[in-house]
């Protein structure tokens, strides 16, 4: 019995200690991922619910890893958060998008609106909204064409700071999307006072579309409040018909999710939705 006992215990420190390796194996390559140029964007595109017309599109990281191959961002922004490459990472994520937009353009495409996703990290970087304007200018993009998403936990942590972040990021003239929304506990009077656009109802109350009564509620509560504040309401994740026909029901704005496309590589989405333009 102690031999077993004995056993089990090494085997439990062998496991921890193999997870402690393979974070410090994770970091220390993370570390060298932006020199070496392994990170690449996708593109999800997100849909107008009513007519099915292209309304813009979220840029998504992925870390192409020489060894592990595509690793999500899932297994690796916290980390980044940690090591605080997230702040190099994430100004290299909005130039590169932004890039990418100048490109769509000038092959002729039609414009298209993208989503960046900003860390909490990024959120409270001091010089954050000097930054974001910089990167605007020297890429010499349209300011309208890009949508910051938070999410409302960040938004919410530190409300004061909060407003006055977003009401110069406005006035750079970009937009702002409230992410993984109905997950928080949102200070409704500040919703109201908050400078956004739009509100994206996280994954997990689309997932209650004719599954759970109380998830139906609260996206219906989301959607009447966004109407009611003058915002936008996106759904994410939305995975089947039955979802979409809830949402259209419910005058729900935009929708995003596999039911329309999974995140594409930058020629897979222009060559299946960004037409050019008649001339
Ligand atoms: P998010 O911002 O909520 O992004 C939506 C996630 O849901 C994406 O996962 C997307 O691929 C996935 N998704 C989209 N449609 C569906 C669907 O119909 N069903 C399901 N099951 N999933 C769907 P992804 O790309 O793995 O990103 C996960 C999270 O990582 C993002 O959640 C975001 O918080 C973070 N992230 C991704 N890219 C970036 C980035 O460039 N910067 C920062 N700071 N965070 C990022
Ligand atoms: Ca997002
Ligand atoms: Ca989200
Ligand atoms: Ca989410």
């Amino acid at each position: 019995y102690r031999a077993k006992a004995k056993g089990k215990n090494n085997y439990k420190f062998y496991v921890k200690n193999g997870q402690a390796v393979e974070r410090l194996q994770l970091e220390n390559d993370l570390r060298q991922a932006l020199e070496r140029g392994e990170f690449f964007l996708v593109y999800q595109p997100k849909f107008y619910v009513c007519d099915g017309r292209l309304g813009g599109v979220e840029a998504l990281v992925r870390w192409q890893h020489p060894q592990r191959g595509v690793v999500m961002p899932g297994e690796f922004i916290g980390l980044a958060e940690e090591m605080g490459l997230i702040i190099p990472l994430g100004e290299w994520i909005l130039r590169q998008a932004l890039r990418q937009l100048k490109a769509w353009e000038e092959a002729g495409l039609s414009p298209v609106k993208v989503s960046v996703n900003l860390s909490g990290v990024q959120f409270y970087q001091k010089d954050l909204v000097v930054r974001i304007a910089e990167i605007i200018r020297e890429e010499g993009v349209d300011p309208s064409l890009l949508i910051l998403e938070i999410t409302e936990t960040v938004s919410m942590q530190n409300l004061d700071y909060t407003l006055s972040v977003l009401k110069k990021l406005r006035e750079l003239g970009v937009q702002i999307s409230i992410d993984d929304f109905g997950t928080g506990y949102s200070a409704l009077n500040y919703l109201k006072r908050f400078p956004v656009d739009y509100l994206k109802v996280d994954r997990s109350f689309v997932l209650d579309i004719g599954r759970d009564a109380n998830g139906e509620a609260v996206i219906k509560t989301i959607i009447a409040l966004a109407q009611n504040l003058g915002l936008k309401v996106v759904a994410e994740g939305v995975e089947t018909e039955e979802q979409v026909r809830f949402l259209q029901a419910l005058g729900c704005h935009l929708a995003q999710g596999y039911y329309y496309s999974k995140p594409l590589l930058p020629v897979e989405l222009a060559d299946r939705y960004l037409a050019q333009p008649l001339s």
